[in-house]
């Protein structure tokens, strides 16, 4: 078994379709403001695919690169408009977003195509962080357990252990609402709960994520939640300044 403590903890930062190249700025400012607490957690920003090169050139030291999102798809092959995960390796992505809300509401993806392109991810070298979360009518009519149980087996990859999981309530991501630090740390345990029952105890390695409305004001408290071994940050990764307030107030960055 491996205990929560034993986990490295993941703060992600997902820039979706923000930023210009002069953004790559805040990846040095980021760099340098947090430090040695850069070695004992995991720090990543998830760039749009144009600059995932450009970031990873840039960020040798401290700070890991990923992308967004990958085609399910791994052969190099006649598919306009896609990136192979393959090819996101290749340009120093070491993670990849699968099966964000906005994915799964704007582009219709289901658990099935998440799960093939975490997949494609994992074959290609890349730690896939899939994302589950309910939306507000599904809270509302007493689903979160449901959801999020059938959301996790059918999204994560079919064989090994080398994912993250993203708990993102459809409801917070964007806004300035999160749920209760009680429901959190319940959603995580039912995570926890449904990992442990397909993987046994390789299931104790996989890191399990909040996102939705973290900002420097609440993570903090978000950080101690039973079961919450990093966050998946939108807006407050944008700049440097937030960002880091986050990772900093992580209790394994002092
Ligand atoms: C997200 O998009 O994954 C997210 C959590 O956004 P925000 O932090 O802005 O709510």
């Amino acid at each position: 078994m491996t205990p929560q403590g034993a986990r490295k903890p993941l703060i992600a930062g997902n820039w979706k379709m923000y930023g210009r190249a002069a953004s790559l700025a805040e990846l040095s400012a980021l760099d340098a403001a947090v430090g040695a607490a850069g070695r004992r957690i995991d720090v990543l920003i998830c760039p749009p695919a144009p600059y995932v090169q450009p970031a990873a050139a840039q960020a040798r030291r401290g700070v890991l690169i990923g992308a967004q999102d990958c085609s399910a798809v791994r052969e190099d092959s006649a598919r306009t408009g896609e990136v192979s995960a393959a090819m996101l390796a290749d340009a120093g992505a070491r993670y990849v977003i699968v099966g964000h809300s906005e994915r799964r509401s704007q582009h219709g993806e289901s658990d099935g195509l998440v799960r093939r392109k975490a997949e494609a991810g994992m074959a290609a070298g890349l730690i896939p962080i899939v994302c589950v979360g309910e939306t507000q009518a599904e809270r509302a009519a007493g689903k979160v357990g449901e959801v999020i149980s059938t959301q996790v087996r059918d999204s994560m990859p079919g064989e090994g252990a080398a994912f993250v999981i993203a708990y993102e309530p459809v409801w917070a991501i964007g806004g300035d609402r999160t749920p209760t630090m009680q429901e959190i740390a319940e959603v995580h345990a039912l995570i926890r709960e449904t990992l442990v029952g397909r993987l046994g105890d390789e299931a104790n390695g996989v890191r399990v994520l909040y996102g939705g409305a973290v900002s420097p004001k609440n993570a903090a408290e978000l950080f101690a939640v039973d079961g919450v071994d990093g966050a998946l940050v939108g807006r407050a990764s944008l700049k440097a300044a937030d960002f880091s307030a986050i990772i900093l107030s992580h209790p394994a960055a002092s």
